[in-house]
């Protein structure tokens, strides 16, 4: 099945607002082999959006539309689609009640128009909203599927895993489970090196590398007539993919390296703090982002200039000067201070240039400090932007912890 998706909205032409509902619906899709081919956006313009119909029923097995479900009089989404495909709207009481009944519910005033959207295809599979109030709805005509969901990401995504998701896998008669296995410390080229011989040889399963920002994917997809097969099926396969890189693999289906090191700290029960130059508290941030943070984090501190290196770590100004500031051995100073100012298990310490200017640009050092011990990783960024050094500076120190932790070599 190949799928386009239409995204419909003016904002997003105007780039007010980012498409990250095409975005995301893409990603989920792949998790489903359906291949997207397209991403269109037009305005909420319904000559237009006519156009876009025609063109992607032609070419698209599957139309995922998202945005212009709504009550106002630039919601039209549900009448161009069903104008496009010869379909009547009907007027559906049960969602029409269910829209008044969640203005009852949440006090806010109803107004008329908001029974626009109760307006359906005749024939489709309602998708009622339990996130918002547009209902959402799918439907087959001429060979061509359409799904449409509302425009606001929470309320699209939502949608999207608890209506259409069902209703895909249902039209297959299959079950598809896919689990994502995350990787930091090793290329994209070098993990699809070891993995080359099983993506091209297998074929349900099958597994398929993905590259972030910093960090590697593999996702493992098998279809089946049941989540148990499914699981079995992938069981022999996730094994196989330990075996050759077990070592660089973080977590499976998990949101991301901080929160699976958040995650192993608080299994193993051990506290961090962090000192940061050039990262310039972006581990803090990352940490701190995730509810719970503050069971195993102890703090940090951005020490970005030598004086404030030396006032707030006690670090002697001649001992930076010796060593240079972006040295071995100042980052391991630095973990090791913030390691004893905040009492914790375990202290890392960054201290690096970021650039874009001078001729050490790159040049990273992360130590990671622990009763008795300390240990420093050397990095080059090479000139990769800033915020690109940042990155690469906290997932190493992440995965200094993570190695630590399950007693691998650093
Ligand atoms: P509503 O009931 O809120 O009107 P709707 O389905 O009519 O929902 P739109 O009116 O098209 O959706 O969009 C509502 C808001 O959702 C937009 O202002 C925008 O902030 C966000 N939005 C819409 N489409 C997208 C998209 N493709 N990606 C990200 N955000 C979007
Ligand atoms: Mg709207």
């Amino acid at each position: 099945m190949n799928a386009e998706i239409l995204s419909v909205g003016t904002e997003l032409l105007l780039g007010n607002v980012a498409n990250t509902d095409a975005r995301d619906l893409s990603e989920e899709l792949a998790k489903l082999g359906i291949n997207v081919f397209w991403h269109t956006v037009v305005g909420d313009n319904p000559q237009r959006l006519m156009q876009c119909v025609d063109i992607a029923r032609f070419r698209a097995d599957l139309i995922i539309t998202t945005g212009g479900l709504g009550p106002t009089c630039d919601d039209l989404t549900k009448e161009t689609l069903a104008r496009a495909f010869g379909l009547e709207l009907y007027y559906d009481e049960a969602e029409a009640e269910g829209i008044k009944g969640w203005f009852e519910k949440s006090g806010r005033p109803f107004t008329e128009n908001n029974l626009r959207q109760a307006w359906l295809p005749t024939g489709c599979t309602v998708f009622h909203n339990d996130w918002g109030t547009a209902p959402g709805c799918a439907f087959e005509k001429d060979g061509v599927r359409v799904i449409m969901l509302p425009g606001p990401p929470r309320e699209c995504m939502a949608m999207y895993r608890h209506r259409a998701l069902p209703y895909l896998q249902a039209l297959s008669g299959q079950v598809i489970r896919s689990h994502t296995l995350r990787m930091v410390g090793i290329g994209e080229s070098q993990m699809e090196d070891r993995l080359r011989d099983m993506m091209e040889g297998l074929r349900n399963p099958t597994i398929a590398p993905y590259a972030k920002p910093g960090e590697c994917l593999v996702r493992i997809t098998a279809k089946a007539e049941s989540e148990e097969e499914c699981d079995l099926m992938m069981e022999p396969v996730l094994r196989e993919v330990y075996d050759r890189l077990g070592d660089y693999i973080y977590g499976k289906d998990v949101d991301s390296l901080e929160a699976a090191i958040l995650a192993l700290l608080k299994e193993k029960g051990v506290t961090l703090a962090a000192a940061e130059s050039c990262s310039g508290g972006l581990l803090a941030q990352r940490l701190t982002e995730l509810p719970g943070a503050s069971e195993v984090f102890k703090g940090g501190v951005t020490v970005y200039t030598e004086e404030a290196k030396c006032r707030l770590l006690d670090i002697k100004p001649e001992f930076i000067a010796e060593n240079g500031v972006v040295s071995a051995a100042v980052a391991a100073k630095m973990a090791k201070k913030v390691r004893k100012k905040l009492k914790s298990d375990l202290g890392i310490g960054i201290t690096g240039w970021a650039g874009p200017d001078g001729d050490n640009v790159g040049l990273i050092f992360v130590a990671l400090a622990w009763k008795g011990e300390c240990l420093v990783r050397r990095l080059n960024g090479g000139k990769s932007p800033r915020d690109r050094q940042r990155i690469m500076a906290v997932n190493n120190a992440f995965d200094m912890v993570r190695r630590h932790l399950c007693g691998l070599d650093i």
